[in-house]
């Protein structure tokens, strides 16, 4: 029987090591706790099969010593797994400190009892035809057991807790364990009380610990994990059918439920209902997933639905699955995207990616149709974002956008470009230019109190080359619309093909300028001014290009383009310069020279200080360089203007008004204007020579600056007759052709100094 024990004992041991070996190599958190544990078992199970063996005192006490502190070990550790199990973390540092104590003060009290024997000791009695050492507790002893039990129970309670505390489906998880203590508990006690030689509780504590080490380790809480699966199946906003092999529903969720409207009594009728709302749904095939839409219009829904195999883990079907997701939001989105991503935010018109995606497929589309594609472009925008604000700015763009998409048929289609500017196309029998124009000239975008007249030029392009890139259609109709003049005014331009060569040549000259003004391909000529008595008086310098390869060019050929483009400033500075150098070569003549300042010279440069650093360094008098501008200058920024001319007159300069009653001329601007002279335009003239009304508007005039002290001069004056009328109007200085055309510096020098 002894033997037997033992042996078995000793088996159980090495499962147990085994089973540490194992623990230690799991990777789970509680692994090193359940080694612990198991460590702890083999102690006092060790110590048991010492004194179950052996027939000597001494061995039979070392047994002894070996079981009790083992079972302290094993008590300490089954605590500490418990807490692990539980996850309870010692938040008490006195309750641990008082735990270490009383297993560390048993520890001590045993190995001080050979020397007081207060513990326990041993009396021999032949059990199984062998000497046997059975204990006998004293006072020791019962601590020990206190300690043991205390711990014990400590463990039992955590778990009961954790039992009652946990929701039902966690209860096997405590169950298990508890059951297993509460056995190997009573066991131990029936040992105890019974008083047999042979401890037979260490056959209960070796299947605690192997119960333990399995179910702490391997076991799958199957059941909670099926609770769990089935919840997170409910709560998925997908429909979902189960079917078992013979297809018959064995399961739905709450939304597969409510989509076909199912109860539990009526589950075989799930493929039928699902039929009925869907259509047929196909039933033949394992698997498969399609897409359906329901309803029209704001109730339109988006379904995807797919059937599935369940197959177990060796690939055995089980049954299948079906599932219905609702895909409404989800397509929204999706349209909203594209929808964002092909309309400007702001206008709601399309991007012009999408315009011009949108104009190919149209152009593709119907071949047989004439098309025409306009680029629409606000005139200072960036003023009306200056002036009145971002808002109004946005607000302006909306109108303009409304107005623009106003005048695009069914048939065409139009977009935001960038910023302020627009594009559309349309067939070109639908363009109605004139209400377009009409429009245009009405638009006036008002908001509050604000009122702001908006000019627009729309470049058109009718497109007349098949397979033309639509980039290039529209670069054509932008060409077409930068070729649109200064005036103050919203206008409509068709594209033709001197355009693209005019446009060829502007890009041509204005590259070549910086070298032309270098290799004095760029000259001044000069035009004499003259006075009633017919003697040269002054001079007007004009600029002409002796250009290499185009021959001779006057400044028509050039200087439009150089304002627009602002290159005109290098062009000035250059005339001036060559002006003041001039008048310092005739220091000793009573001659002036006028030199043109274009409106654009005030935009790029401070004209006062420029002209002023000319006249030091020529050391010339200011009087002899005399300021042609024009009205234009006065049109924008008035108030800055004026302040710039009044600077010019008081510095010492002429300052000559040019081309008066070419453009816009307003008597009450002339009153205003801080100006020396007047430069009556040759048109004005040319038209009233035989009109009496418009003899007395020029007499007018010519009256008017004598009375606001202004000198007058008549430019382009190229008959006798047209010099006698405009002297005995009382005009006193002339220019023209009838006394000389404009000539090069070398000719004027020899003729008139
Ligand atoms: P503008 O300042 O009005 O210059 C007078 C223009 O009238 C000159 O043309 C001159 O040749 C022309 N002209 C003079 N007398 C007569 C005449 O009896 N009959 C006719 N039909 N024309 C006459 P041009 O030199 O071709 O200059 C044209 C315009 O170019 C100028 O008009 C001026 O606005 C501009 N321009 C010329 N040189 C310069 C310059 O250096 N700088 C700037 N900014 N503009 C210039
Ligand atoms: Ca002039
Ligand atoms: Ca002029």
């Amino acid at each position: 029987m002894r033997v037997f024990f033992s042996s078995l004992l000793i088996g159980l041991t090495i499962i147990l090591i085994l089973c540490i070996i194992l623990a230690k190599r799991s990777r789970k958190t509680i692994s090193g706790s359940v080694a612990f544990l198991l460590s702890g078992i083999i102690a006092p199970i060790i110590g048991n099969t010492i004194i179950i063996a052996s027939g000597n005192e001494l061995v039979a006490t070392i047994g002894c010593y070996t079981y009790y502190i083992g079972m302290d070990i094993f008590m300490y550790a089954l605590l500490m797994f418990t807490f692990k199990y539980c996850s309870i973390t010692w938040k008490n540092n006195i309750l641990k400190n008082l735990v270490h104590f009383l297993v560390y003060f048993d520890i001590i009290q045993f190995l001080v009892n050979p020397f007081f024997g207060h513990a326990f000791e041993t009396e021999k009695i032949i059990y199984d035809g062998f000497p046997y050492y059975r204990l006998v507790p004293h006072i020791g002893q019962t601590y020990h057991r206190i300690v043991c039990y205390g711990l014990f129970l400590a463990a039992i309670i955590i778990f009961v807790v954790m039992l009652i505390r946990s929701p039902r489906i966690y209860s096997e998880r405590y169950s298990i364990i508890l059951i297993t203590l509460l056995v190997g508990g009573a066991w131990q006690s029936v040992y105890i009380f019974s008083r047999t030689p042979i401890d037979r509780s260490m056959l209960s504590f070796a299947i605690l610990g192997f119960l333990i080490f399995y179910f702490s380790l391997y076991y799958r809480p199957m059941r909670l994990l099926d609770r769990m699966l089935a919840q997170i199946a409910s709560d998925m906003p997908e429909a979902l059918y189960f079917f078992d092999l013979s297809g018959r529903c064995i399961w739905a969720n709450d939304p597969g439920k409510s989509l076909i409207d199912l109860d539990e009594k009526q589950m075989d009728k799930t493929i039928e209902k699902l039929n009925e709302l869907f259509g047929d749904i196909e039933t033949e095939h394992e698997e498969w997933s399609l897409k359906k839409v329901l309803g029209s219009g704001n109730d339109v829904r988006f379904y995807s639905i797919e059937k599935r195999k369940v197959e177990t883990s060796n690939s055995r079907v089980v049954g299948s699955l079906i599932s219905v997701r609702d895909n409404t939001q989800e397509q929204r989105n999706l349209q909203m995207e594209l929808f964002n991503a092909n309309h400007d935010t702001l206008t709601g018109l399309y991007t012009k990616e999408y315009l011009f995606k949108s104009f190919e497929r149209k152009l593709k589309q119907s071949m047989d149709v004439a098309f025409l594609a306009g680029y629409v472009d606000v005139k200072n925008f960036k003023i009306v974002n200056d002036i009145f604000g971002n808002d109004f700015g946005d607000y302006a763009i909306k109108c303009i956008a409304e107005l623009v998409n106003s005048f695009v048929p069914k048939e065409g289609i139009c977009g935001r470009l960038a910023g302020d500017t627009f594009g559309f196309a349309m067939p070109v029998n639908k363009f109605d230019k004139e209400k377009v124009s009409n429009k245009l000239a009405d638009f006036v975008v008002s908001k509050g109190k604000i009122e702001h007249r908006i000019m627009i030029n729309i470049g058109i392009y009718e497109v007349n080359e098949k397979g033309l890139d639509v980039s290039v259609i529209f670069d054509r109709a932008h060409l077409a619309l930068s070729m649109a003049g200064n005036e103050f005014q919203s206008g409509i331009i068709y594209y033709d093909d001197k355009m693209r060569e005019m446009m060829l040549w502007e890009q041509l000259i204005s590259t070549q300028l910086p070298k032309a003004i270098e290799e004095k391909q760029i000259v001044p000529y000069l035009q004499p001014l003259v006075d009633s008595a017919g003697k040269v008086v002054g001079a007007e310098a004009l600029v002409r290009w002796e250009h290499p390869e185009h021959g001779f060019l006057s400044p028509g050929k050039f200087i439009p383009i150089f304002e627009k483009n602002g290159m005109i400033v290098e062009v000035d500075r250059y005339m001036w310069r060559c002006a003041c150098e001039i008048i310092s070569r005739w220091k000793d003549k009573d001659i002036f020279i006028s030199i043109n300042i274009s409106p654009k010279d005030f935009y790029f440069m401070n004209v006062p200080e420029e002209l002023k650093k000319l006249v030091n360094e020529y050391n010339i008098d200011k009087k002899k360089l005399r300021l042609e501008i024009t009205e234009t200058v006065m049109m924008t920024d008035s108030d800055s203007r004026m302040e710039i001319l009044n600077d010019l007159r008081s510095t010492g300069f002429i300052v000559e008004m040019d081309d008066f009653g070419s453009g816009y001329s307003s008597l009450n601007l002339l009153k205003d204007m801080p100006v020396d002279l007047l430069k009556i335009d040759m048109m004005f003239l040319k038209a009233s020579e035989n009109d009496i009304k418009a003899q007395k508007i020029v007499q007018s005039i010519i009256h008017l600056t004598k009375d606001l002290g202004i000198e007058s001069l008549t430019e382009g004056v190229e008959t006798e007759r047209q010099y006698q009328l405009l002297s005995d109007m009382g005009c006193r200085l002339f220019q023209g052709y009838y006394f000389s055309e404009p000539v090069p510096v070398e000719v004027f020098e020899r003729s008139y100094l």
